[in-house]
């Protein structure tokens, strides 16, 4: 199955591995990982290779540049036993294309949810209606690369499709790394005051807006948030999260899930996991997050089965919100 991994990649996803055999876990589920068009995705390296010198100080060097082919097969490795391929328009008339592409990767990659995206243009009601009706899992938007209103008139439609249908969008919206025009609380609000019941997922735990961004989660019950480079070393520089905070991101356990941003990521995969570890949220919390609550979303067999009974370490940690702590049956 490794055959095109080396060494030292398989020794590195047997640590990963271990963190979550040690939760006892069957896996992970990674909301937030990338995959696109090759060229797509060279132009997202160029972007990230030149931010050191654009910003006269953070550098961005990106861990994982294998073959496509390979990155898949390292995240399979790591144990993901579920992944997406956010890809993301920033103009019109790019959106239907990109969702041809991810259709056809999601079919030749095992592991992976089928991914869509959107843009606000003429048809995207219909688009977006288009790629669910073909099994588009959980769909991405980019606010600030695409510099658009997410409550454009545009979209309407589009959210009332994907609100109406139940599929999640990881969306992000926050202002992290740099603000956009339409990025920060406001904009995405309206349209969750348009479409409370929006299975929207918040990327990056709406950095460095994360508070706003708490509220809203704790506004609307459909709204979550996925761990994306928050509590890393590389994000707590940048924008780190209040401490006085914890205490919500412990009771919304059951709605934070987690997310990489695999491969574009300045550092190791596991130093991710072991962000969320250190956060002292407890084993509950860290089981529920990285893999449970997103099973559970997406339907995933296999939810929370081959540990309910283990015992485990863990259990009767503290920091459980109250939702995290119940040991959830299998949903579905
Ligand atoms: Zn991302």
């Amino acid at each position: 199955m490794n055959r095109h991994l080396t060494e030292s990649a398989r020794a590195e996803a047997a640590d990963v591995r271990r963190f979550w055999k040690g939760l006892g876990l069957p896996g992970l589920v990674d909301v937030h990982t990338h995959f696109m068009p090759e060229r797509v995705l060279r132009k997202v390296w160029a972007y990230f290779d030149a931010l050191g010198s654009l910003t006269g100080g953070i550098e961005w060097p990106i861990t994982y540049r294998q073959e496509e082919g390979e990155r898949a097969e390292l995240l399979r490795e790591f144990g993901a036993v579920a992944f997406t391929a956010m890809l993301y328009p920033h103009k019109p008339g790019m959106a239907r294309w990109l969702n041809g592409w991810a259709a056809d990767f999601a079919r030749r990659t095992p592991g992976c949810l089928h991914t869509s995206t959107l843009f606000p243009e003429p048809g995207a009601e219909g688009l977006v209606g288009e790629a669910v009706a073909a099994g588009a899992r959980v769909f991405k938007a980019h606010v600030q690369v695409g510099a658009y209103d997410p409550a454009d008139p545009l979209l309407d439609g589009a959210w009332g499709v994907l609100a109406e249908a139940g599929v999640p969008v990881v969306i992000h919206c926050g202002s992290g790394p740099a603000p956009g025009k339409y990025t920060g609380p406001g904009p995405i609000a309206r349209v969750l005051a348009r479409h409370p019941r929006l299975r929207l997922i918040v990327a990056h735990l709406g950095m460095p807006e994360y508070e706003d961004f708490l509220d809203l989660a704790e506004r609307y019950p459909q709204v979550r948030l996925d761990t994306t480079m928050a509590f890393t070393d590389f994000a707590e520089r940048m924008a780190p999260f209040p401490r006085r905070a914890l205490p919500r991101l412990a009771g919304l356990g059951d709605r934070i899930l987690l997310g990489t941003d695999f491969p574009n990521i300045p550092y190791p995969y596991l130093h991710q996991l072991e962000a969320l570890e250190r956060l002292g949220l407890g084993s509950a919390w860290l089981r529920a997050v990285c893999h449970d609550n997103a099973a559970r979303l997406f339907g995933l067999r296999g939810d929370g089965s081959g540990r309910g009974d283990e015992g485990g370490d863990g259990s009767g940690e503290g920091g459980g919100g109250g939702a995290v702590g119940r040991r959830e049956r299998r949903g579905r």
